[in-house]
């Protein structure tokens, strides 16, 4: 071949034959291409989804399962004693020096385990003496500076203004989601470590849980702008005991219910804006003290409770796992279904994440795999939409071929059988004819014409039933009603079929009871009857017995055909009245037939409001019955 064909040829030609060769492959394998396409198509948005930022609504959620969690007690080792408007109408005013001294003496008696200021102690109003008395009584106690906005360079070298100099004082500052996360300026997460320093709230909680000690036993701890911190695990406000500072100042309380706890001393005075947060309950703008936000804090690490993020990893799996479930729903479930199965889906991965959350405090991002349900489903809708559209086309073409081409069988069926009428009769006149002419015939040839008049009368019946199908099949047949004695019908029936019965040596029997006339279409009935009892002639052996009954019983007029025949096995039974449908053991008979009678009967007897039945033992015989209301 390289010597007849130039080598650009041969090449183009070996391209061609290799995609081909790739197109056959395609085809027989099209099936798990496909899936293979759809699994990496919903892999691919998956990626993408998870790459979406969505961390405000991802906020949002967790704020919920936050809220939708039941209560939690908190470890009872923090303690608030807060000043609020009724403190300043009794004082009168804001808390001076000389009252805090006296509060402070009151509470460091019962001896707590810490004491803490949440607000800049040193900024308290009162004479120089009232001062450095306070500041010489918490020289050797904690202080939080609970500033907003820390100046994170200072951290750990925080002094306060003489005369608190000597006071020990830590960092406690506390974040606002403003630019992170949320954006909403909620308070979710506290910081633990930052520029070799423990904050306060870890101080304080290693006291109590020295497990906290340990940076790596913190759960939930994440890094974020060079810090160790964690989410908060809030209790809803008012969690934690609260006693009145005025009650302390009058003596009105008994302290020494603060012993062995973390008593923290802050104002609720519903002024600034600045001394509230908004939390994952609440975001009204005085949803919280600072006072009980710090307490939250050193309650979350006391039980080492915050919520631990499942690694990313996690949520890119769930992503993918209901992209590609939404893509195979979408493209191969019908579309109701499809959306109850998403939608149980979304309601199961929901629940799960609450689960997850409570009582195992896992936190699982739920809204990139809510996305994905929400893209793949309308991503793949219209390309579903494509497939069914061509579908729904190619069936369309389909149909109509075959209804054409059913129709030309049935006109093709009819004109047949119709035409063949007609020599057929003129071939039976001609019988006629003969067998009465003078001529005497030899007895050959009187065998030979009663053959022929035999067969042309089967003919005939067989192409009356093509007929008749024909005409159910296009349009139907009418019924043309008469009052009618049944009895009458089926001896006409009888007596037609004696020939038939008396070449076999049957004896056709008939029992009929008295009947009332009912309204019947005689022609049509007189078919089912002939058929019932030319088909107990034909299926049956010579010197046997066919009965035909007739009775009325509970309001209904009923026909009986019985024979001794051959029966037809039970497998088969249901089928007996399906069109063109001819049992094993009368198809290998000699026996002849289209298999249509049974199924015009029993179309016949339903266009009357009746019934058609068989029961039968292939080798004992046969009995089929005919129910017509009296009342149609
Ligand atoms: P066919 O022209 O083949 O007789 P029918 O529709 O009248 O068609 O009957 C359908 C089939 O039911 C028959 O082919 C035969 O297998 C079975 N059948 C009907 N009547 C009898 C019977 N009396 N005894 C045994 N088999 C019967």
């Amino acid at each position: 071949m390289r010597n007849l064909l130039p080598p650009a040829v041969l090449d183009a030609f070996l391209r061609v034959s290799r995609v081909a060769s790739l197109l056959r492959h395609w085809r027989t394998h099209e099936k798990s291409y496909n899936a293979l396409i759809r699994f990496s198509l919903a892999t691919l948005l998956a990626v993408l989804i998870s790459r979406v930022s969505a961390d405000s609504i991802e906020a949002y959620f967790y704020d919920l399962r936050i809220w939708l969690k039941p209560p939690v007690a908190t470890s009872g080792a923090v303690e608030m004693v807060l000043f609020d408007p009724t403190t300043m109408a009794q004082l009168p005013g804001l808390p001076k020096a000389a009252a805090h001294l006296k509060v402070a003496q009151q509470i460091l008696e019962s001896e707590p385990l810490a004491i803490v200021y949440t607000f800049d102690v040193s900024k308290v109003e009162g004479s120089s003496d009232e001062k450095s008395a306070l500041a010489e009584l918490l020289k050797n106690q904690i202080f939080v500076i609970a500033d907003e906005d820390p100046d994170f360079t200072s951290v750990g070298k925080e002094k306060l203004n003489n005369p608190f100099k000597e006071t020990a004082i830590s960092p406690a500052p506390f974040t606002r989601d403003n630019k992170f996360g949320g954006k909403d300026g909620v308070t979710r997460r506290q910081m633990l470590y930052y520029h070799n320093t423990w904050m306060l709230h870890q101080m304080l909680a290693a006291k109590i849980n020295p497990e906290v000690n340990d940076l790596s036993k913190i759960r939930g701890h994440f890094e974020l702008y060079q810090a160790e911190q964690t989410n908060v695990d809030f209790h809803r406000k008012g969690s934690f005991q609260t006693s009145k500072f005025e009650n302390i100042f009058n003596h009105a309380m008994d302290t020494t219910r603060f012993k062995g706890k973390i008593v923290l001393i802050g104002d609720d005075l519903n002024e600034d804006s600045k001394r509230y947060i908004l939390t994952p309950y609440d975001r009204s703008v005085n949803a919280m003290t600072l006072t009980e936000m710090h307490a939250n804090m050193i309650d979350t690490l006391i039980r080492n409770s915050a919520p631990v993020k499942a690694p990313a990893w996690v949520n890119l799996l769930f992503t993918i796992l209901i992209s590609v479930l939404t893509v195979h729903v979408v493209l191969t479930v019908k579309p109701g279904r499809g959306i109850l199965i998403l939608l149980t889906t979304a309601a199961i991965f929901v629940f799960a994440c609450y689960i997850a959350f409570w009582p195992f405090g896992v936190l699982i991002g739920m809204i990139h795999p809510m996305l994905a349900i929400f893209l793949c489903y309308y991503f793949f809708i219209p390309y579903r939409l494509i497939i069914e559209n061509r579908r729904s086309w190619e069936y369309f073409q389909k149909h109509k071929l075959l209804s054409e081409v059913e129709t030309l069988k049935t006109n093709f069926i009819g004109m047949m059988s119709h035409d063949l009428k007609t020599p057929l009769a003129r071939i039976q006149g001609m019988t006629e004819i003969i067998a009465r002419g003078t001529t005497p015939l030899s007895a050959p040839q009187s065998e030979a014409l009663d053959t022929v008049k035999q067969s042309a009368e089967d003919l005939t019946r067989f192409i009356s039933t093509i007929l008749n199908y024909a005409k159910i099949e296009s349009q139907g047949v009418e019924l043309h009603l008469q009052s009618c004695d049944i009895n009458e019908l089926v001896k006409d029936v009888v007596k037609k079929s004696e020939f038939l019965a008396k070449l076999k040596h049957i004896q056709l029997l008939a029992e009929l009871e008295p009947l009332f006339t009912i309204r019947i279409d005689p022609e049509l009935m007189k078919q089912v009857l002939s058929n019932l009892i030319e088909n107990a002639i034909k299926y049956s052996p010579e010197n046997s017995k066919v009965l035909v009954t007739t009775d009325e019983i509970e309001g209904k007029i009923v026909v009986q055909v019985a024979d001794q025949g051959i029966g037809i096995p039970v497998d088969e039974l249901p089928n007996i009245f399906m069109k063109f449908f001819r049992s094993n053991n009368a198809k290998s008979s000699p026996i002849k037939g289209s298999g249509l009678g049974l199924y015009l009967a029993k179309y016949f007897v339903e266009l009357h409001q009746g019934t058609i039945s068989c029961e039968s033992s292939p080798g004992q015989g046969s009995t089929f019955t005919v129910e017509l209301p009296l009342l149609n």
